[in-house]
């Protein structure tokens, strides 16, 4: 989380900057104010000085003319007689007037001015505002010299005060009474006032700057961190969307990395990548697991690798060298490893080329499969399918010779029966030969001997007593069925096995039952692989158990889609050494039946419903006997 808000840094970094810059500009904008404010002060102060003696210095050149009126005779002529009031009124006395101590006036001067009356006189002292300078004489009267507080002010005022300030007079009330300029108030610039009394009673001096110090707000400063503060946003922006767009890849490629790590954990397949040179660089937990080793062991390794066998390095040099130089088999080729607790196990091993995003041949990667478990289940199977081929093999020599011995039976009891009748013949009617009779004798002896012989062998061949135990039915099937399955497969034979759960358990020798049921199958695959099928017709067995109606046998049909049985019978099919195929015996159904009729059983052949041929056995569910005697098996 807080990573992710990693790109709006440098934007508070550039706020905080921002901010600082604007307090440092207003802390200096109002440092530069106290500057002016100061100045202001010094030189307002200053100027009072220079007005206040200006104002006084004018009162006594006036008290100095009233004193030179004084001093000659006081009559109008004498006031404009002296040099002083010219020089007064061409200063900036506007006139001067000369009143009597009743206030009427003696003199006027200038005479074109209109002269001051005693109500006006009055009424500018009674303000306090005076623009007016008196000195009275020793006779009573009073001499005032009326005078413009602008050309004083302009006089007064060096000029480099009147380029910095606009210097005003103004009365108690804020009226301006004068002003070195005749513009307008300026309203926000600093000002300060400052009193003229005595000098000047009620009259203040106010000095405006004509520079404003520009708020801080204002100003180039502003503009330039304003547009600092657009670019910042932007670029901030721009930054989010590449964060957030990079923080999206990094999401999809963590996930992408977790399912990978998950997927190639979960593998029971080995994976292993080589650099060019041989160099493990990635093994997987299967492929660590499989050699015993750790991947972090194994990573980094050249061979010979510890999980080849001691005993056959050169040899794995050799492949190692061949897979290297990309001549490694397609399809995979076998080896043998060894795990770090010293057990060999037998891999297939597929080699591919590793390339990397550019498409650069990188090294090798490597698919490995422990097939140890794969090879033991082959070889058991391949042993169990020879000892089966074996015991058919057996059973049906057993058979053969039975038969033989059953055939040649008849016709050895019919040799002694005749030889015993040659012999009792010759007795009865001549003196036999004695050396024929001895022949004959011998021949009858022979004759019981090969009877006995034969009688011996079908005794030994029959022995085997049925193991009779309660079994079911649907196991049976299943257990021949399977051993048949990849035989089935291999000729594309599809086999379908339909057995009814609710069948119930039979006595029976599940060994031979079983081997009947192999029996019928193959002679069905048989069946199908002796004639070209029409094409889009699949190859079918069916192999189901079912009960019969009375619910006292169970059935077990074997039906193909073969040829058929083209009119033979079960009889037909069952006698010894009748067979169709160039390498059969002819002896399968026929040990078939009698071993289902040694179970008190029936066998039979029909038509299967859509072509093909239905072989049926039958068995009663309760066996009553318990062994068969060779007798009855024969029977
Ligand atoms: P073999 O298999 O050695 O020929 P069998 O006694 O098992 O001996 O079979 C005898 C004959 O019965 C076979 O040669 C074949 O002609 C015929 N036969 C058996 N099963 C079938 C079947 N499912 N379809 C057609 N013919 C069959």
């Amino acid at each position: 989380m807080l990573r992710r808000g990693l790109w709006a840094l440098p934007l508070l970094i550039s706020l905080a900057f921002v901010v600082a810059v604007l307090a440092w500009l207003r802390a200096n904008e109002h440092n530069e104010l106290e500057d002016q404010r100061m100045e202001l002060i010094s030189d307002a102060l200053s100027l009072q000085v220079q007005v206040s003696a200006r104002i006084e210095r004018e009162a006594g050149l006036l008290d100095a003319l009233a004193a030179r009126l004084a001093a000659h005779p006081t009559t109008p002529a004498a006031l404009s007689a002296g040099a002083d009031v010219q020089q007064g009124l061409h200063r900036f006395w506007v006139s001067i007037t000369w009143l009597d101590a009743a206030n009427r006036i003696v003199a006027h001067l200038p005479e074109q001015s209109p002269p001051i009356d005693a109500a006006q006189w009055s009424a500018s002292l009674a303000a306090g505002l005076s623009a007016h300078l008196s000195s009275r004489l020793p006779d009573g009267s009073t001499l005032v010299a009326r005078y413009s507080p602008t050309d004083m002010l302009r006089q007064t005022v060096p000029w480099w005060l009147a380029r910095k300030y606009d210097v005003r007079l103004v009365d108690s009330f804020g009226d301006v009474i004068a002003s070195t300029t005749e513009g307008l108030r300026l309203a926000d610039h600093q000002s300060h006032r400052i009193g003229l009394a005595p000098a000047i009673d009620d009259a203040y001096l106010e000095l405006i700057a004509r520079d404003r110090i520009r708020p801080w707000y204002h100003g180039l400063p502003i503009v330039m961190v304003a547009g600092f503060v657009l670019l910042i946003a932007v670029i901030t922006w721009m930054l989010r969307r590449q964060v957030q767009s990079v923080s999206r890849a990094e999401e999809a490629w963590r996930t992408e990395a977790a399912w990978r790590s998950a997927m190639e954990d979960s593998l029971t397949v080995g994976l292993r990548a080589r650099d060019l040179e041989g160099r493990l660089v990635y093994v997987n937990r299967a492929l660590a697991d499989m050699v015993g080793l750790e991947p972090e062991v194994l990573e980094g390794l050249m061979p010979p690798m510890p999980y080849w066998p001691p005993d056959s390095i050169e040899e794995i040099m050799l492949r190692h060298r061949r897979n290297m130089a990309g001549q490694a088999p397609r399809e995979g080729y076998e080896a043998q490893w060894r795990h770090r607790d010293g057990r060999l196990f037998d891999v297939m091993i597929y080699e591919a080329r590793l390339v990397d995003a550019r498409g650069r041949h990188i090294g090798w990667m490597g698919s490995i499969v422990d097939i140890t478990e794969r090879k033991r289940l082959a070889e058991r199977e391949r042993r169990q399918s020879d000892t089966l081929a074996h015991h058919a093999r057996l059973t049906m020599l057993g058979e053969v010779a039975a038969t033989l011995a059953h055939e040649l039976n008849q016709p050895l009891t019919a040799i002694s029966s005749y030889n015993a009748g040659v012999i009792n013949s010759m007795k009865r009617h001549a003196a036999p030969d004695p050396i024929v009779l001895r022949a004959l004798e011998r021949l009858g002896e022979q004759a019981a001997h090969a009877g006995r012989i034969v009688q011996r062998i079908r005794e030994f061949l029959t022995r085997r007593e049925p193991q009779l135990e309660a079994c079911s039915l649907n196991e049976v099937v299943e257990g021949g069925v399977a051993l048949l399955r990849r035989e089935l497969e291999r000729q594309r034979v599809q086999l379908v096995v339909q057995l009814d759960p609710e069948l119930p358990a039979i006595v029976a020798d599940a060994v031979l039952v079983e081997q009947v049921v192999i029996n019928l199958v193959r002679n069905a695959s048989d069946a199908l692989g002796s004639v070209e099928q029409a094409t889009g017709t699949e190859r079918r067995i069916e192999v189901r158990t079912l009960p019969t109606g009375d619910e006292r046998f169970v059935r077990i049909d074997v039906i193909d889609n073969g040829p058929g049985l083209q009119g033979r019978r079960i009889d037909a099919l069952c006698a010894a050494f009748y067979t169709t195929k160039r390498d059969g015996m002819g002896m399968g159904l026929a040990i078939c039946r009698s071993i289902v009729e040694a179970h008190h059983g029936l066998l039979d052949a029909s038509d299967a419903p859509g072509g093909g041929a239905c072989l049926s056995m039958t068995l009663p569910v309760d066996l009553q006997v318990t062994s068969l005697t060779p007798e009855e098996e024969a029977a």
